[in-house]
């Protein structure tokens, strides 16, 4: 690559040293290669500063642009996370589409856009991540920018028919069409762009994976984000927090981890946990579900409603059935830390891990990452999560039937080690081959025209 790499994203991470697999993976990338990375400073600010203003520099450059409330609330809180993230994930009854916020949504693009274009040597090559930036590489076409520009999707591609909802629908695909490269997490995501080209513009794939759509030719790129599997299993490996989980011998820890998010399928999952109490036979052991979910997003509402739902639920389930000795499930709700969360992955007999539409979920990959291989936990992972793709050889069960939930809590706790060492290597295997830099390195290979044709 002859010309910088600038990335940009939502938040700007502003430790000299960030942490957290996505923003690590990307930092190392571009210390390798320098390079300049772009994103908001975060909330809202009251007297926002015009401009980008440069936040730290050393192996690569930072730069942070500041929002305003009203630009918070309507790209951000409005038309990113209460439009696009519940449509995005099949969940389009629950869109808040109020006024002024795609506009909100747009003008913050637009105006990004701006400020690139000031920026960009022609050489320079751009990565955009996520929803939060959709239309801004057509809002830098629209300025004249010609360079390579790829984008990368973390959460799932809609489904066609959902995007009808889309009070801005017509204007999707030219969004997307806008980027050189449209990398997304999985092979079904890749079909869910095929087919919307093809359903709203008659638009077919090329034989070289290209379609040409709106004046142009992208490249759809199947390219599942992973984790740093060798990392992660050093940290499992050195936690003490597994040890300090009191349960008798007999018991069994099932360990669920994630963002208080209705896409997680927090509800279903305690419902699938309670119907393994319920029907347990004398053959299955007795277990503890220990949920961590730290909220998010609260100020949006149908977070709020999630939160309640989950709350009586888990109620419901400990009423009924606890013991005083017992209680079947355990929820907390604060962020843990991260060497922690490895040691109780490592702990846990079984990873449930069951949301109803997810991009990937890295907790699935960090909880086959943190196992001991000599005696490894068994991972139950939903059909809907991107990460199923490429984990078959898990227990992977419909997060909507708590009976099948339940019977695989039964397989799980009771599975053989034979069984559940081979399972592991298998999953191991990809989690380790398909780690966050064999996902950069796919990335800008595609995006940069090297392997071009091996890729697509
Ligand atoms: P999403 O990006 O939708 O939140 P992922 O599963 O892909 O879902 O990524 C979640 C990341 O956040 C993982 O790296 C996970 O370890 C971390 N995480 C989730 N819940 C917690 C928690 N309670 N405490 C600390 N880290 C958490």
């Amino acid at each position: 690559m002859t010309g910088r790499l600038i990335m940009v994203s939502n938040r700007i991470p502003t430790e000299a040293e960030p942490s957290g697999g996505l923003v690590v993976a990307l930092h190392d990338c571009l210390t390798a290669q320098g390079g300049t990375w772009i994103g908001s400073s975060g909330e809202a600010r009251e007297n926002p500063r015009d401009g980008l203003y440069q936040i730290a520099s050393g192996d690569y450059d930072r730069y942070a642009f500041d929002l305003s409330r009203e630009e918070f609330d309507s790209y951000y809180l409005g038309y990113a996370n209460s439009v696009l993230w519940p449509l995005f994930h099949r969940r389009a009854e629950l869109m808040e589409v109020q006024p002024g916020h795609a506009a909100g949504y747009l003008a913050v693009n637009a105006r990004l856009a701006a400020m690139l274009k000031g920026f960009l040597r022609p050489d320079d090559v751009l990565w955009i991540h996520d929803y939060h930036f959709l239309p801004l590489a057509a809002c830098l076409r629209e300025l004249g920018v010609q360079n390579r520009i790829g984008f990368f999707l973390h959460i799932p591609f809609p489904v066609a028919s959902d995007v009808p909802a889309l009070p801005e629908a017509d204007a999707l695909t030219g969004w997307i069409a806008a980027h050189d490269v449209f990398g997304l997490q999985t092979q079904a995501d890749v079909n869910r762009c095929v087919i919307l080209f093809e359903q709203r513009l008659g638009a077919g794939i090329s034989g070289d994976g290209t379609i040409a759509a709106e004046g142009r030719r992208f490249l759809p790129l199947a390219c599942p984000i992973g984790i740093d599997a060798k990392g992660f299993r050093a940290v499992a490996e050195a936690s003490q927090a597994g040890a300090r989980i009191s349960m008798a011998p007999d018991q069994k820890l099932v360990l669920g981890v994630d963002r208080l998010d209705y896409s997680k399928g927090l509800v279903q999952r305690f419902e699938g946990f309670g119907t393994y109490v319920k029907t347990r036979r004398d053959s299955d052991p007795k277990a503890t579900l220990l949920q961590i979910a730290p909220p998010s997003r609260e100020d949006v509402e149908a977070y709020q409603d999630m939160r309640e739902a989950l709350d009586l639920t888990a109620g419901n389930i400990n009423g009924e059935y606890g013991e005083i000795d017992w209680t079947p499930i355990r929820y907390i709700r604060r962020p843990v830390p991260r060497d922690d969360l490895a040691g109780l992955y490592r702990r846990a007999a079984a990873g449930l891990v069951t949301p109803l539409a997810d991009g990937m979920n890295l907790v699935a990959k960090e909880y086959v990452a943190a196992q001991d291989p000599d005696d490894p936990g068994v991972l139950i992972l939903s059909h809907f999560a991107g990460a199923a793709e490429q984990m078959g050889a898990a227990l992977i069960i419909n997060p909507y039937d708590a009976g099948e939930m339940a019977q695989a809590l039964s397989q799980a706790l009771t599975m053989p080690l034979d069984e559940r060492k081979a399972r592991h290597a298998a999953l191991w295997r990809s989690v380790v081959e398909q780690d966050i830099g064999w996902w950069t390195d796919r990335f800008l290979n595609a995006l940069t025209g090297r392997d071009m044709a091996q890729v697509a």
